[in-house]
């Protein structure tokens, strides 16, 4: 079931210097989760550099802390400093010599090997001259802007939506909690009775609570595109047996729980083995599951199974943006994504030009190599710490 595709083949890239940097950068708005609000967070940037003046960039969007699964920050930061970038090849050869030797050799840790991932192709691109969208198999030339909100009460929620239909968005994404699930929902779909709709958990429900099954299987009435992970990433089997045994109309959507190819493989066949694999959802997130090509092949699997793909969002930097609503463009993610709010997520960014939603809710593609160029001297200004590897 897993495809087999293989990478472009290019030229060797010889290295020069890696360097990894640490950025930290202020929200515009802050972001609300089921895990708490964030103000302001740091980054990571991997950068390639080769002999022949090819500057590769890749973000590893790291987390102020061990809320979205294990990395954090500073796992990141140091598992790239010891023992990632020191076994990353001098000369590159292919994609697949990068995996088996540097990022296959590590356990874990997706989020920083996406880092070097995303600075390879970007290196790839530049050395072969085709887009990363012809890279990754991506084919639309537009995609549909979904948005993200974290409000914290209905009111700021509805707000928050407001603006967001307002500048164009066809599609919003709800996180919700334990009592702020049904009555929002509610009053949003009232509000607003053909918009897309869906909701995110962030794994914050219980299969076993009678409050919690009562409230999910409630959100059945409001016509939703999917229910993000209610439950916690090794409970497969609960998403599925709930879907099934509550008769759970709406799709199951998971994120957090698909952390390879290999467990969306384990997931569209676990939902075929309960008969609801029609109410299977995929959300895609290059950092969790170790890179961008690890994303294809999810998003390949997911085309050839029938089952649908979006894209998800890490309060990425423009560029992991860029690259994200590029990934978005492959056959596979049939649903809008989480590219976009209304406004810049930072006050300062390195990506110039920024991804932005046109007037009918949709983002142009890029079809030149990655969507935009690096603002050096923001990088410059922003980052806290540094690491350099000469090679
Ligand atoms: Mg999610």
């Amino acid at each position: 079931m897993i495809p087999t595709i293989q990478p472009l083949a290019h030229d060797p890239l010889n290295l020069k210097e890696i360097t990894i940097r640490r950025l930290r950068l202020r929200l515009r708005v802050p972001f609300r989760t089921s895990f708490g609000t964030q103000q302001e967070r740091d980054t990571i940037l991997v950068i390639l550099k080769t002999h022949d003046g090819l500057i590769g960039v890749g973000e590893a969007p790291s987390l102020v802390a061990p809320m979205y699964d294990e990395q954090y920050i500073w796992s990141d930061y140091d598992v790239l400093q010891r023992f990632l970038v020191p076994h990353i090849p001098t000369t590159i050869t292919s994609y697949t010599q990068l995996q088996d030797e540097t990022l296959s050799s590590i356990k874990g840790h997706h989020f920083s090997k996406c880092g070097i991932e995303a600075a390879y192709w970007n290196l790839v691109s530049q050395q072969t001259g085709e887009s990363l969208k012809t890279l990754w198999g991506g084919e639309a030339d537009i995609v549909v802007a979904g948005f993200s909100i974290g409000g914290q009460s209905l009111e700021d929620v509805l707000a928050r939506a407001e603006v967001a239909i307002q500048a164009g968005f066809r599609r919003l994404k709800i996180k919700i909690w334990p009592s702020h699930d049904v009555q929002v929902i509610a009053a949003l779909r009232e509000r607003y009775p053909d918009l897309m709709l869906q909701v995110d958990a962030n794994c914050a429900y219980d299969p076993f609570n009678p409050d919690h099954q009562r409230a999910l299987k409630a959100l059945d009435d409001f016509g939703l595109l999917m229910i993000e992970q209610p439950f916690s990433p090794h409970d497969f089997l609960d998403h599925t047996r709930f879907q099934a045994e509550l008769n759970l109309q709406t799709p199951i959507a998971l994120d957090e729980s698909v952390l390879s190819v290999d467990d969306a493989r384990r997931a569209i066949e676990m939902w075929r083995l309960f008969g609801v694999e029609d109410k299977l959802i995929i959300n895609i997130k290059p950092p969790r599951v170790g890179g961008y090509w690890q994303g294809r092949l999810i998003a390949e699997m997911g085309y050839e199974q029938g089952i649908p793909c979006w894209m998800g969002g890490m309060l990425e930097l423009g560029l992991g943006k860029w690259m994200n609503v590029i990934l978005s463009s492959h056959p596979g993610c049939r649903l809008p994504g989480d590219h976009l709010q209304p406004q810049p997520y930072y006050e300062r960014d390195i990506a110039d030009p920024l991804p932005s939603i046109q007037p009918d809710g949709t983002i142009a593609v890029p079809s030149h190599w990655g969507g935009c160029a690096v603002d050096w001297q923001a990088v410059e200004e922003l980052t806290i710490d540094l690491h350099t590897d000469k090679r």
